[in-house]
């Protein structure tokens, strides 16, 4: 899931609006800020088919620091000391909060690869795999966007942030419906590189948005 985890920010940053945004949009992004920069180093490790380029066909083989819940969520809980030490204790709350929704709601897309504790024999992986329903994955990543955009931000921002959702979700429409018979590249890197730009160029634009038009 991409734009879909902002709409979790965007609902915290409604009810607690001294936080900065930017706490809450690197929060929801966490695990898939961590998988790039861990498969670059080797430590998780991920497959991709070269000719699909659909997400579904990616294969989270080893991930258990960006999305096990209990050891992702336990990187959450260290680095949302930072946050509460850097901004305020309320601001690490919710930044902790704001990671573990992004397991949450990966639960829903992904087929069955997210690692419950992240180590053991013993341990479960979960998911209940909309992505192999394209359509209504596509739909509902979108509509939980736009509706969540819609209820709980201020007018003047309704309009900017859903442009810049429904252009980044476009964006990303390849990788649900395989529009191109092929993948953009043949190695997990080129995948890994390609989600975090996306998620950094999104947080970047999104906080930039928000300060601009909201304080
Ligand atoms: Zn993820």
């Amino acid at each position: 899931m991409f734009i879909g985890h902002f709409a979790v920010a965007y609902l915290l940053l409604a009810l607690f609006p001294s936080v900065p945004p930017l706490v809450l949009l690197i929060g929801v992004s966490l695990p898939d800020l961590l998988w790039p920069i861990l498969v670059f180093c080797g430590v998780e490790k991920v497959e991709v088919d070269p000719v699909s380029p659909l997400v579904k066909d990616v294969s989270f083989l080893h991930y258990p620091y960006s999305h096990s819940l209990a050891i992702g969520g336990l990187i959450a809980c260290l680095l949302g000391g930072v946050v509460a030490y850097l901004f305020t204790p309320l601001a690490g709350a919710l930044f902790i909060a704001a990671a573990i929704s992004h397991w949450l709601l990966d639960l829903v897309m992904h087929k069955q690869d997210l690692p419950v504790l992240g180590f053991g024999s013993g341990d479960k992986k979960l998911g209940y795999g909309l992505w192999n329903n394209p359509r209504a994955a596509f739909a509902f990543e979108f509509l939980l966007y736009v509706v969540v955009t819609v209820i709980v931000m201020p007018i003047g921002l309704i309009v900017p942030l859903l442009i810049l959702g429904t252009v980044f979700h476009l964006l990303n429409a390849n990788s649900f419906f395989g529009f191109t018979p092929r993948r953009a590249g043949h190695s997990p890197k080129v995948d890994a590189a390609m989600a975090l730009i996306g998620f950094i160029a999104f947080i970047v634009l999104a906080n930039t948005v928000i300060l601009y038009a909201w304080f």
